[in-house]
């Protein structure tokens, strides 16, 4: 029997979406918004106009999206005024999936060439967007904003995370920071690896350690 030598396939063109080098990221990047909200009309009332400023401002491009977790207030018709404004996007999931649904979700739909997650209840200060920005810029990843300290939560809450850092990164080669949450710049690149995941159930802070890439904290 003769063994048939496989042909190799035809060279693949460059992939734009691959960051491995910094060269091509400019100093604004066209700048995606990814907005989980599940009952947040009127948090959402305060800090959409606020975004758009802030947007229009400081990025020359840029878009937001919005996903409406199944809310049970007027989340959506918030959503659906501000989806005629152009950059404004927004997804109505069919029930409340959880907030981990939701971000995949705004993720999967985002086509900036760097993705800021934020809370729609305005707790994540818009101010931080422009350092992680600059740290991008500069080479990281992934720029998430790391608590300092966690003197706003009640002692269960804290006994509780620390537990739970403990046990999930206890042997684990993927350690997870006990510092970071959801609001973070994530590249172009990362966004595609987080994508390209299979899980659906998903614990978001799991998936951001798994990737990888270049992370940098921003107390
Ligand atoms: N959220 C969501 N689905 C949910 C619960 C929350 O999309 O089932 C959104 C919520 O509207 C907010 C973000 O996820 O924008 C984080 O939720 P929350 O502020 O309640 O979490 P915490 O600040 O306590 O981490
Ligand atoms: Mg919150």
């Amino acid at each position: 029997m003769q063994l048939e030598t496989p042909s190799l396939p035809p060279a693949e063109p460059p992939d734009p979406t691959r960051a491995w080098s910094t060269d091509r990221r400019p100093e604004r990047p066209f700048l995606s918004c990814v907005l989980p909200c599940y009952n947040e009309a009127a948090n959402l009332r305060v800090l959409l106009p606020e975004l758009h400023a802030f947007l229009q401002q400081n990025f020359p491009r840029w878009e937001v999206v919005l996903v409406d977790d199944g809310s049970r207030d007027d989340t959506a018709q918030v959503l659906a005024e501000w989806s005629h404004l152009p950059g404004f996007r927004a997804l109505l999931l069919s029930r409340n999936f959880g907030k981990e649904a939701a971000l995949t979700a705004g993720l999967d739909a985002t086509r900036g060439e760097a993705v800021v997650q934020l809370d729609s209840d305005g707790q994540h200060p818009l101010r931080f967007v422009m350092a992680m920005v600059e740290r991008w810029q500069a080479g990281a990843d992934v720029v998430y904003a790391a608590r300092e300290h966690r003197d706003d939560e009640s002692p269960f809450k804290r006994l509780g995370a620390g537990l739970f850092y403990r046990f999930m990164n206890l042997g684990s080669p993927v350690q997870i920071p006990n510092d970071g949450g959801d609001f973070r710049l994530m590249d172009r690149a990362v966004v595609e690896a987080l994508k390209s995941l299979p899980e659906r159930t998903r614990l978001m802070k799991g998936l951001y350690a798994w990737v990888g890439f270049r992370t940098e904290a921003l107390p």
